[in-house]
């Protein structure tokens, strides 16, 4: 599996400074489970900021280090998370399968086309879905008022002229409308966390100033 669509550095270091909600933090912690290259940008963010903790100052705003990696809220280490993500059994990686089980479990709700959904998390405006495209359907072409993370965790699709494939993540902010089409060979799904339309305006200079806070 070769992963090409990364998470961002700012989006990062938020995870790894635990400033973003649980939807964000699963898509992110989905992604570093099969993406070997984010997983070592995120420990250095991790080591950053847990050194950054020396500093008396930056102590008060984070008490400690298993504050800040306690914030996933139940999501997994990825401690123990092999380099190589053995994809096949199980389906999912382990940080979504511990919140929406594996694919055998999903309770899928039809959306039409064989296009498929499963809402498994939702908190405060954050929507954390499963969606299952089948091979060569294109998904609803649909615009952004907010954020989407888009993290592909069996198959691939592509959007335009790019394409994602398994382990890469589509980060799409409030931009012109866009239809994921799923590949040829098989199904796709990806895990899409997104947020409430008129939440993102002040949603993401929030997280900002308070990460940069420090
Ligand atoms: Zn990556």
């Amino acid at each position: 599996m070769t992963v090409s669509h990364h998470i961002t550095d700012d989006l990062l270091y938020l995870y790894a400074a635990g400033e973003l909600d649980f939807g964000w933090s699963l898509a992110i912690a989905t992604h570093l489970a099969m993406c070997p290259q984010c997983r070592h940008r995120n420990a250095m963010f991790e080591d950053v900021l847990a050194a950054s903790l020396e500093d008396e100052e930056i102590a008060e705003v984070h008490t400690s280090v298993d504050d800040i990696l306690g914030m996933v809220q139940g999501l997994p280490s990825l401690e123990n998370t092999p380099d190589v993500e053995v994809i096949e059994k199980p389906v999912f990686p382990k940080p979504l399968r511990d919140v929406a089980g594996d694919l055998k479990d999903i309770k899928w709700s039809a959306m039409g086309g064989g296009i498929k959904q499963k809402i498994i998390h939702e908190q405060d405006g954050v929507i954390s879905r499963l969606l299952y495209i089948p091979a060569n359907k294109a998904a609803s072409s649909h615009g952004h008022n907010g954020l989407e993370l888009t993290q592909v965790v069996v198959g691939g699709f592509y959007d335009g002229d790019q394409a994602f494939n398994c382990g890469d993540m589509q980060i799409v902010g409030h931009e012109s409308p866009h239809q994921p089409l799923a590949m040829s060979d098989g199904p796709c799904i990806c895990l899409a966390v997104t947020d409430a339309p008129l939440q993102f305006q002040n949603l993401l200079p929030k997280l900002f100033q308070r990460a940069f806070r420090i």
